[in-house]
């Protein structure tokens, strides 16, 4: 069988790769392609993925022409948030959710998920719909890249095993944030103990949760950790907030001593990305703020990343930003 895998996303994308791994180790003969530049003919089979829903308009195009050649599978966190609109466009049912076929297929990935789901249900967030409630994956396949939503949530006993699988790699990062909420001074001696750790990343989306992340910062602090040196805190901006909240949040962040990295609301169902003005914005001040944080907080982590440079100069793909 011939199959052609097709990442619709420009972020590394950890479904196409294991949807590949899966595919080879059942004898398929599979080429990994981005889209545009694919000749359709000659494969029984195309697999296509997007991880956001602003990739979503050239899944699409992808599949209106594919289906005209082979058979076409379409998955991927952006299809399991608006699977209506890809079967409008294509007729194709899409997979929803987790895929059990392959999500823990063995193989050398850059990121891993040592858990899916979380215990909250942020309305901004589409975590509750892809992965569900909290679920532990004791049999997960190392990486660097930690993608939990929100590990912190788990049990000690699965923090402890994730923490022991994780110990031997070059470093780990928790790429999607650490709940300051939950934050306790074992997981932070745990984290030092076992993990080479680049950076802790919490995040800030609410001036109600200034006080658990001054307690965070409180605790990392106490084990020598300097949030200069080492903190990253994600600052949500553009929902339900007004400028004037949004810089205050990052004002603090800097006062903590520590980088703010603003992550810009997107509706649930863009299809595009960054086209979306809240009230009290508008597309200036939205820039703005963004270049406020991110423009620092970008050369900042570059260069805290330069000394990880080998490993991800392995990798012809980088999610680390
Ligand atoms: S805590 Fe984070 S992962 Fe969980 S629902 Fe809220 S934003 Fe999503």
């Amino acid at each position: 069988m011939k199959s052609l895998v097709i990442n619709c996303s420009k972020d590394y994308n950890l479904g196409t790769e294991k949807i590949t791994a899966w595919l080879k180790r059942n004898g398929h003969q599979v080429t990994k392609s981005k889209p545009g530049n694919t000749e359709f003919v000659g494969y029984d089979k195309v697999f296509l993925s997007a991880i956001y829903t602003w990739d979503l308009p050239i899944l699409v195009k992808e599949a209106q022409k594919a289906i005209n050649h082979t058979k076409v599978e379409i998955g991927g966190p952006a299809a399991s948030v608006m699977p209506d609109y890809i079967f409008t466009e294509t007729g194709i049912k899409s997979v929803f959710g987790l895929d059990d076929r392959f999500d823990l297929e063995p193989a050398r990935y850059l990121s891993a998920y040592t858990s899916r789901g979380c215990i909250r249900n942020c309305e901004f967030c589409s975590v509750p719909i892809v992965e569900g409630k909290l679920r532990e994956i004791p049999d997960f396949t190392p990486a660097s890249y930690i993608l939990d939503a929100n590990i912190l949530a788990c049990s000690k006993s699965h923090i402890e095993k994730a923490c022991e699988k994780l110990s031997s790699l070059p470093f780990v990062d928790f790429l999607h944030g650490l709940d300051a909420r939950l934050l306790e001074s074992w997981q932070v001696e745990l984290f030092l103990k076992k993990l080479q750790m680049v950076v802790w990343r919490f995040t800030f989306d609410s001036l109600r949760h200034e006080a658990e992340l001054k307690n965070a910062l409180r605790i990392l602090k106490h084990y020598g950790i300097k949030p200069k040196e080492k903190m990253i805190v994600y600052c949500l901006y553009g929902f339900k907030d007004t400028p004037k909240d949004a810089y205050e949040r990052a004002k603090q962040v800097i006062s903590l001593g520590a980088h703010p990295y603003a992550m810009r609301f997107q509706p649930m169902d863009a299809l595009a990305k960054d086209r979306h003005i809240p009230d009290g914005w508008d597309a200036n001040s939205l820039i703005e703020f963004g270049e406020f944080c991110n423009k620092p907080t970008l050369a900042w982590l570059y260069s805290l990343l330069r000394q990880y440079s080998k490993f991800l100069k392995s990798s012809s793909n980088s999610v680390c930003l």
